[in-house]
């Protein structure tokens, strides 16, 4: 079966600074990805590169049977492509239900499934996005995220800056997509959930991928070579 998402010898960056250098891995349907390695390694850049929110100068990259390399920007959530960015980004000034309202596309995903997934949120719906705690709005940008009904939901740092508590309801909400199927590719720094949730790893180092596998394989070594810090 063909790979949901497949990327080959991709490189990209940023002006003159280049920032991958040849990162080549596959997703498949239902699978649960993990993107490792240490701060400044690609990751983030490889997260934009798929979303097509920079072009990748080399390379190839697939998704859903589509090459990525003629769809620009706005046709990436249509194709499936669902992105949580770093930083939670939701639309302030609007409320919850309002920030939901205006990702929503039609697909399986309601804002009633929503609110199964995250209780808070309908707790909070008529509050403003800038008045929710960080962990309510990192809540409220995988909402968004899952109401434009992706194929792949693709986290990046969804944990960041949050207390254990809430962090821990994030990490349980994963799982619970996981559970029913969903495809997530997901960036993280906390290497004991990656490692209980994610059916792959691959490790980016200087813009490359050096090391994929079933993160239980992970050794001590590899990680003191290409994690630790
Ligand atoms: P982190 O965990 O710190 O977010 P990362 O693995 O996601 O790191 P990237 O953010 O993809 O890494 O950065 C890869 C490289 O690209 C780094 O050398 C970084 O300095 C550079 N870079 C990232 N964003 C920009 C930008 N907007 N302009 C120029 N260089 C950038």
């Amino acid at each position: 079966m063909a790979a949901l998402l497949e990327l080959e010898g991709v490189e990209a960056g940023y002006g003159p600074v280049q920032a991958l250098f040849g990162v080549g891995f596959d997703l498949h349907e239902g699978e649960v990805v993990a993107l490792m390695g240490r701060n400044g390694m690609g990751k983030t850049t490889t997260v934009r590169t798929i979303c097509r929110l920079i072009a990748h100068r080399a390379g190839r990259l697939r998704f859903a049977g589509h090459d990525l390399a003629g769809v620009p920007i706005h046709r990436a959530a249509r194709l499936g492509l669902g992105l949580v960015p770093e930083g939670r980004r939701c639309f302030a000034p609007l409320t919850v239900a309002e920030n939901l309202a205006v990702a929503a596309r039609p697909g399986p995903w309601t804002q009633a499934r929503v609110h199964a997934l995250f209780p808070r949120l309908a707790e909070r719906t008529g509050q403003r996005a800038q008045t929710l705690s960080g962990g309510e709005q990192q809540m409220l940008a995988i909402a968004r995220a899952l109401l434009t009904n992706p194929r792949l939901l693709i986290l990046d740092e969804a944990t960041e800056g949050l207390a254990p508590v809430v962090r821990a309801e994030i990490w349980a909400a994963i799982r619970t997509l996981k559970a029913e199927g969903m495809s997530i590719l997901i960036v993280d720094k906390s290497l004991a959930e990656l490692r209980a949730i994610a059916d792959r790893a691959v490790i980016l180092e200087r813009g490359r991928a050096v090391w994929t596998g079933a993160p239980g394989a992970l050794d001590e070594g590899t990680i003191a070579r290409h994690l630790g810090v």
